[in-house]
């Protein structure tokens, strides 16, 4: 049986195909390539160029090939960005499951494991957080991250379609072969960007804000290996496979590290200075996000691997400096 990965050729996606094929799995990728790159998926997968917007795409996918379950990477996911232009964000992430979960109730595909987000907590009441605290996003990413949840939750009482919901902290690293790794066009991502400054092709980074209630004033994040984060989808699927119910599970290291620490890292990791200067905050960013994960260590018995953040950076850093314009040749 084929497992369907929507988003497969973007950064979490492409990791998670990966990991798939190591595990001897079926992949079918299907991707439009906005934020995606062809290069970044995996020779044994069969690749379709589209959108999940378009429901006759969809509707093929699932007529060509005998699709049992899929992962669903494919959306948007810059918190700045969802802020100004909070459009596309409801467009592409919850009208684009919405067709998606059409044409999978109509081809009687029962199982999806999908991203969510860290997000759809907004400014967290309690460290480490737990999957049934309050959920409030302060922005229009995580706002449609959490209406995708709900999405699921009806859709799944109404036509049985199980689904595992997995959180996300922040996704970093690379993968171990360094065929592959993060290549955002434009980059936003703390990690990357730090990584540009000893690669030549910025200065220096900027800390959005250094007034934060935390115990440097920047801004503290749990930060995950992306091949961690790949093998609970693979846990995942298994759980939906073993015929369990429904679940959100939150996925991180449970360790917090504020922006000025990660930065320290970097330098020791990649023996460059990195000069820093303080700008204004970002909008829509909490203080403060840290996973309970366990949760999905109990139950999908998962155990990161990659837990050390001195390792991922280095991960992340073997990538980029042997590929400083990503997958661009
Ligand atoms: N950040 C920063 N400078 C940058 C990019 C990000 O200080 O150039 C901060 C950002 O405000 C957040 C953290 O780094 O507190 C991680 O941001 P990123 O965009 O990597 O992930 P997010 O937490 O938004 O998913």
């Amino acid at each position: 049986m084929t497992i369907l990965v929507l988003g497969g050729a973007g950064y979490i996606g492409s990791h998670t195909v990966y990991e798939l094929i190591e595990a001897g799995e079926d992949v079918v990728i299907a991707d439009n390539l906005e934020t995606g790159h062809v290069e970044a998926c995996h020779p044994k997968a069969r690749f379709y160029k589209g959108d999940i917007r378009d429901k006759n795409f969809v509707d093929n996918l699932f007529d060509n090939e005998k699709i049992d379950s899929v992962i669903h990477f494919a959306a948007n996911s810059l918190v700045g960005e969802s802020v100004s232009n909070p459009l596309k964000y409801y467009d592409n992430n919850l009208y684009g499951t919405m067709v998606l979960l059409k044409s999978m109730v109509e081809h009687n595909v029962k199982k999806i494991v999908f991203s969510s987000t860290a997000a759809t907590y907004g400014e967290p009441e309690n460290i480490p957080i737990l999957e049934n605290d309050k959920t409030e996003p302060t922005n229009p990413y995580g706002e449609t991250k959490l209406s995708m949840e709900k999405m699921f939750k009806w859709v799944s009482n109404a036509h049985g379609v199980r689904y595992v919901s997995l959180r996300y902290f922040n996704a970093c690293g690379a993968h171990k072969s360094g065929l592959i790794g993060e290549d955002h066009n434009p980059e936003t991502h703390l990690i990357p960007l730090i990584l540009q400054v000893p690669n030549g092709q910025r200065e220096k980074v900027a800390i959005f804000g250094d007034d934060y209630d935390t115990k440097d004033g920047t801004c503290i994040r749990d930060y995950i290996h992306v091949t961690d984060l790949a093998q609970a989808h693979i846990l995942a699927v298994k759980y939906l496979n073993e015929g369990k119910e429904s679940n959100i599970f939150n996925l991180g290291n449970g360790v917090g590290f504020s922006v000025k620490e990660v930065i320290e890292i970097a330098r020791k990791v990649t023996g460059h200075p990195i000069p820093a200067i303080i700008s204004p905050r970002r909008a829509g960013d909490p203080a403060k996000l840290v996973a309970s994960s366990e949760k999905a260590r109990k139950i999908l018995g998962w155990n990161p691997e990659h837990a050390e953040l001195e390792e991922i950076i280095a991960s992340a850093w073997n990538w980029h400096k042997n590929h400083p314009k990503g997958f661009q040749k």
